[in-house]
């Protein structure tokens, strides 16, 4: 519990602001949702603005800013907000560019501010106890599978398919914020093959081959699939099996389900954001970036059929 609770606003207002970030800012006692800034949408009960700068200009009360809009667009929100000495939250993945979020960091620190380049995933129920049980043992092999569908999951998102959306990185990188969080050694990419529709500026699919230490690492990303997703990461061992369903919210080891009790991903995630902004301190990890980056430089890349929502 912080000392004095927290004046936020949330910036962007569209699926994951209605879906997580409203309920978890009102069900926590650290926090005060005080205002919203979107373009078009409002958020019923507070003050709503059209952008962070009219935000900004009009409420030298607000302590924090969530900036949840598309990433082509937050570095500028970011810089703004933390310039006037505002917390920053980035929703993932927390840029368009690696070099934009380490500027952000620099500023962060240069201000005395805090900025939290946020990964949701990390705070899914298994994933530390999955971290504590790696962290002694000798990686064999791993196999994450991010196949879900995209129709289901982004409808009518125009942005997730323009350049710097990310395509089908946008949930794989879930799964590497996870993979580079549980591991004990850093991730390193050899070789990717991306596909990307032929009207489409972002992959729909992604096959990558990566190494953990000695241990090869393979990455499928599909986001072509209309079932069932599958949302799983997959460690051999010399321990034995760790397998993370789910997205993380599911934790078997050697097949018996040992998933702890925990709360949902963005009460997690909040809770970490209010003690980075008790303690003074900042959370950028950019190694999940960093790889999806990677994969656009060195990616073979293949043109597919045409998609079409
Ligand atoms: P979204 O539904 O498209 O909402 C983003 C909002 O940002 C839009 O509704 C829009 O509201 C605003 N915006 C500001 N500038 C924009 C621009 N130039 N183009 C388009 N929209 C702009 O997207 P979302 O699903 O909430 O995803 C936002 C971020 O959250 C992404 O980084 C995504 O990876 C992350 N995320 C999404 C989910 C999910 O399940 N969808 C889960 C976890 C994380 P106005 O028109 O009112 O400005």
């Amino acid at each position: 519990m912080v000392d004095q609770v927290i004046k936020i606003a949330v910036v962007g207002v569209g699926k994951i602001v209605r879906d997580q970030h409203l309920p978890t800012i009102a069900a926590l006692p650290d926090y005060e949702l005080v205002a919203a800034a979107s373009r078009n949408a409002t958020v019923e009960g507070i003050e709503n603005f059209q952008d962070i700068d009219a935000l900004l200009d009009a409420r030298a009360d607000i302590q924090a800013v969530a900036l949840c809009m598309p990433p082509q667009h937050r570095f500028v929100a970011a810089q703004r907000a933390l310039s006037a000495g505002v917390h920053v939250l980035l929703e993932k993945p927390p840029g368009a560019t690696v070099s934009e979020v380490q500027q952000l960091q620099y500023l962060a620190n240069d201000k005395g501010v805090s900025l939290f380049a946020s990964w949701h995933s990390r705070h899914a129920t298994g994933v530390a106890l999955a971290k504590r049980w790696l962290a002694d043992a000798t990686i064999e092999a791993v196999q994450m599978r991010w196949h879900e569908s995209v129709r289901k999951w982004h409808p009518g998102q125009e942005w997730i398919w323009q350049a710097g959306g990310l395509g089908v990185f946008d949930p794989g990188i879930n799964g590497l914020s996870i993979a580079t969080h549980i591991l004990p050694s850093a991730l390193r990419l050899c070789s990717a093959e991306l596909a990307f529709p032929a009207n489409k500026q972002a992959p729909i699919a992604a096959q990558l081959s990566m190494r953990c230490g000695t241990a090869d690492v393979a990455v499928s990303m599909d986001w072509a699939t209309e079932g069932a997703e599958q949302w799983e990461i997959c460690c051999q061992t010399d321990k034995g099996q760790l397998k993370l369903a789910e997205g993380g919210a599911i934790l078997q080891i050697d097949g018996n389900d040992m998933t702890p009790d925990g709360a949902c991903e963005y009460v997690g995630l909040y809770n970490h954001f209010s003690g980075l902004i008790s303690n003074s301190q900042s959370d950028v990890d950019l190694s999940p970036l960093q790889l999806t980056a990677d994969a656009f430089l060195l990616g073979s890349r293949q043109t597919v059929d045409a998609f079409y929502d």
